[in-house]
């Protein structure tokens, strides 16, 4: 049997039962393809079934509030995906009469929508003679044929791309594309791949010449930025102060509270004699507790974030760019994790 039917027939015996492997719908499939994207399955699982529920078409997602798309969309991180896809939605209604595109061409034009996600729903969909290449099939073809060229750079991805379309056997594009990312996923695995049971294993590189580990090859990655963000929590009442952030930065239109971002961490103390916070809280403002640093993590930040909580004189009025709201409106508000998970202890610690 030659590559690309050993890995179809492996895959009819061994794939999982995923719910967006029963539609053909590209409008189902986007929803999935996007919300996997960095994401694991059953990280992602719950927000397909979600979407799905609250938005079962492609207009009742354009006709939604960029507000209730990134509520739904909180925790899953990289927040311009939910944008672009509640721009791609109106586009679909406006230009293509509300039927979502099932083919390459007009997939690609769509905001957000890259080579990747339109190759993956119009070869799911349509079975179009597109290659999809995910992290999964790039390790599997470095190993399987012995390619050194760094996966993450522009020849590597232009190399193992043409390969791969090379092995596919047209008209089944769909299928092919499928067995191959699950048997990356399952059997050829980033760390202890199942080379034991493993059918292509008298034919692989990487197993005969003894280079598993040492397969694929990456180009070192970007360095890790490091920010400190102090939060003022300020409570004025059952109020609080929370601001939208802008553009040209991460968590763009998600709320958060006053913040006052600096090069190392600040002590309470410091944060209280800096003047942004006596030009904005003044000093008759009660700190009531301090949380973290608390760490957080995002593809090339690493964020440093402490809390301090304040009762504010009742008599203060929010100066720009924040505002005072209820908790319980606070809470319906999208927010990045981090802002999210503290307001949860928040929340417990105030109505204890
Ligand atoms: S033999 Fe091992 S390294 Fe080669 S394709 Fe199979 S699982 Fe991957």
């Amino acid at each position: 049997m030659d590559f690309a039917n050993e890995l179809i027939s492996w895959y009819t015996q061994h794939k999982r039962d995923l719910p967006w492997r029963h539609t053909t719908d590209p409008y189902v499939l986007w929803l999935s393809e996007i919300i996997l994207q960095q994401t694991r399955v059953e990280q992602g699982m719950p927000y397909f079934y979600r979407f799905l529920e609250h938005y079962p078409t492609v207009a009742h997602f354009a006709r939604a509030t960029e507000g209730e798309i990134l509520k739904d969309w909180q925790g899953l991180g990289y927040y311009s995906r939910a944008r672009n896809m509640h721009h791609t939605a109106q586009v679909v209604m406006q230009q293509f009469g509300g039927q979502f595109p099932s083919n390459y061409a007009a997939l690609i034009s769509l905001k957000g929508i890259g080579e990747y996600t339109a190759a993956a729903i119009s070869s799911f969909a349509a079975n179009e003679d597109q290659v999809v290449v995910d992290g999964n099939v790039f390790r599997l073809l470095a190993r399987y044929f012995g390619l050194d060229t760094p996966i993450n750079s522009s020849r590597g991805k232009k190399q193992f791309t043409e390969l791969a379309q090379s092995l596919l056997p047209k008209g089944k594009a769909g299928l092919f594309n499928q067995a191959l990312m699950e048997f990356g996923s399952l059997q050829c695995k980033p760390t202890q791949p199942l080379c034991e049971t493993c059918p292509l294993q008298s034919s692989c590189f990487a197993l005969s010449a003894k280079k598993v580990n040492q397969l694929p090859v990456k180009v070192k990655k970007q360095p890790v930025r490091e920010r400190f963000f102090n939060y003022v929590v300020a409570l004025r009442g059952t109020q609080i102060a929370l601001q939208q952030r802008g553009a040209g930065d991460i968590w763009q239109g998600l709320y958060e509270f006053p913040l006052l971002e600096s090069q190392q961490v600040l002590s309470p103390e410091q944060l209280l004699q800096h003047d942004w916070f006596r030009t904005n809280f003044g000093d008759t403002s009660r700190i009531e507790w301090v949380h973290g640093p608390v760490k957080h993590l995002l593809s090339h930040q690493r964020i440093f974030a402490q809390f301090v909580v304040l009762q504010v004189p009742d008599t203060a009025t929010a100066a720009a760019p924040w505002q005072f709201v209820s908790l319980d409106a606070a809470e319906k508000l999208a927010k990045p994790k981090l802002i999210f998970e503290f307001l949860i202890k928040l929340i417990t610690f105030i109505r204890k």
